[in-house]
């Protein structure tokens, strides 16, 4: 049942994104922050994996849709996990840059093969090496992901060596965070 629901939810996104559709909201996350703690809690949810992760202190927050951006990581760590053998190593860091966060998610398992390397972020790709007998899934995953980070004014790349591992890298905008001042008026009645 979590399969089918899954494959009926990627496929409404992908009729809302080629509707022009895909809403996304806009509040502040606190980047770093926020990437710790799904990692975190990806990390109790598959215990068979050695997750490692490098995130700075960065008070920096990327403008944008939490359960999307969470979706965005959800897709990178499930295919990672996916693509490699149990026990194998995860890695993912958060690079700061002047305006912008580089996150990557690194695994050491199949890896995909140069050829087919332009064509994983298309719909419905799926790579030679990899049956619905063997791994699930509708080849949709890497399609919404792009859509979502570019809808964030980022991009999203990908490197890899066949038969060593995958590592993806997305880039989205950073910003200081603003400061709220909380008016004397609305103290006085509290
Ligand atoms: P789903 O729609 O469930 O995500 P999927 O995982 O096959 O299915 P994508 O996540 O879009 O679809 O990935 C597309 C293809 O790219 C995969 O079928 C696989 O061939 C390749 N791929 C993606 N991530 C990795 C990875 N970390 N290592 C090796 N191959 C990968
Ligand atoms: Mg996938």
């Amino acid at each position: 049942i979590d399969r089918m629901s899954r494959l009926i939810l990627e496929l409404l996104d992908v009729s809302r994104i080629e509707t022009g559709r895909l809403e996304i909201r806009r509040e502040p996350i606190v980047w770093a922050q926020f990437v710790r703690d799904l990692v975190h809690r990806q990390h109790t949810a598959i215990s068979d994996r050695r997750f490692h992760v490098s995130i700075p202190d960065d008070g920096r927050i990327v403008t944008g849709d939490r359960d999307r951006l969470e979706q965005v990581l959800a897709n990178l760590l499930e295919n990672a996990v996916k693509y490699s053998p149990d026990g194998s190593d995860v890695t993912v860091t958060v690079e700061e840059k002047a305006d912008s966060f580089v996150t990557a998610v690194c695994d050491r398992g199949i890896g995909i093969p140069t050829d087919e390397l332009a064509q994983v972020f298309e719909r419905f790709h799926r790579g030679r090496h990899v049956s619905s007998t063997n791994y699930g899934g509708l080849g949709l995953g890497l399609y919404i992901t792009k859509q979502i980070v570019e809808r964030h004014g980022g991009t999203i790349w990908v490197d890899s060596k066949e038969g060593q591992g995958t590592t993806f890298y997305f880039t989205l905008p950073a910003e200081e965070p603003k400061h709220v001042t909380v008016q004397p008026t609305a103290m006085a009645q509290t």
